[in-house]
Formats: C-alpha cells, structure tokens, sequence
C-alpha cells in the first residue's frame, strides 16, 4: 500500500529520532559537501533580512539615517585616501622624474606602458588597488601630461607609421 505524504513524513521523523546519531552524522556530512553553498544561501538570507530591517528603520528615522550614511562615507573615503598615501609612500613619494616630493598627495600613478586595468584610485577593493600600483610608478602632474603626451605621440607616429606601409603595399 502506498503511503501519503503525510505517512512518509511521520515516519522520517520517526526514523531521525530512533537514528538520532547516524541522521545528524549524515547532515553533517552532507553540509561539510555543500558548504559554499550553504554559506551563499545563509549570506543571501542575512542580506535580505538586513534590507528589510534597514528600509523599515530608514522610513522611521530618514534625517538620522542619511546622516549616518554621510559619515560612514566619509569615513570609507578617509580610509582610502589613506591607504592611497601609503601606496604613495611605498613607491618612493616622490616624482620619478623630476624629484617633486613636497605635497606626496597630488603625486599621480603613471602605468608606463605597462597592461592597465583601471585608475589605481578607482579601484574599492584595497588588495587590487595594492597590485595595481606595483605595476606604477609616482609622477607629478606635470611629468605626468607631458609623459602622456609623448606616449601618444610615439602611439599616433607609429600608427601613422602603420598607415604609411598598408597603403605603399596596396600600391604596389
Ligand atoms: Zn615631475
């Protein structure tokens, strides 16, 4: 005869409590196996009731809240302004080529060539902003226009360089 599912579940709660280690042994297994999983779901969880909570709190209190959110970005600005000094400061702090090092917070990262992935500044996550950097070195504004622009002098001869040969061989 075949069980409802009401039955079925009965019984299984019976079977856990009978077989209360080897039930709790196989969960924990099961959840040693699926653990990111697990951890995603509960993050997912928390961040949904946090929002909920927080909007909730928001309405109630919008003057306190936006103050709040004002601070904590300042906050969060400071800090990376300060980890941008240190990078500064662990690439020497001072203007590769012409030596400024008065004010080391205008000092700009210059990637030399080298594969960019973004502005050093525009990167949040502080371990990337860190391997950026390495790949940098410190220039002052002014060295650093006039680098850029004989970058892009040597970029647009060598293009027109390019231009030069494709249309001689289409010549030929
Ligand atoms: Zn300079």
């Amino acid at each position: 005869m075949a069980k409802t599912k009401e039955e079925k579940n009965e019984y299984t709660k019976e079977w856990r409590i009978r077989n209360r280690d080897i039930y709790l042994k196989r969960r924990r297994l099961l959840y040693q196996k699926n653990i990111d999983k697990y951890r995603e779901k509960s993050k997912e969880r928390s961040r949904a009731y946090y929002y909920e909570v927080h909007s909730k709190r928001r309405k109630e209190n919008p003057e306190f809240w936006s103050q709040v959110e004002r601070a904590r970005a300042k906050n969060k600005k400071e800090k990376k302004n300060l980890h941008l000094k240190e990078l500064r400061e662990k690439l020497g702090g001072k203007c590769s080529i012409c030596g400024y090092c008065e004010h080391v917070e205008i000092l700009q990262f210059h990637h030399h060539g080298k594969n960019k992935y973004k502005n050093v500044s525009e990167i949040p996550n502080y371990e990337k902003r860190e391997n950026e950097a390495k790949k940098c070195i410190l220039l002052c504004p002014n060295c650093h226009a006039i680098e850029t622009l004989k970058e892009r002098n040597a970029k647009n001869q060598k293009m027109d360089l390019q231009i030069y040969i494709e249309t001689n061989s289409l010549e030929l």
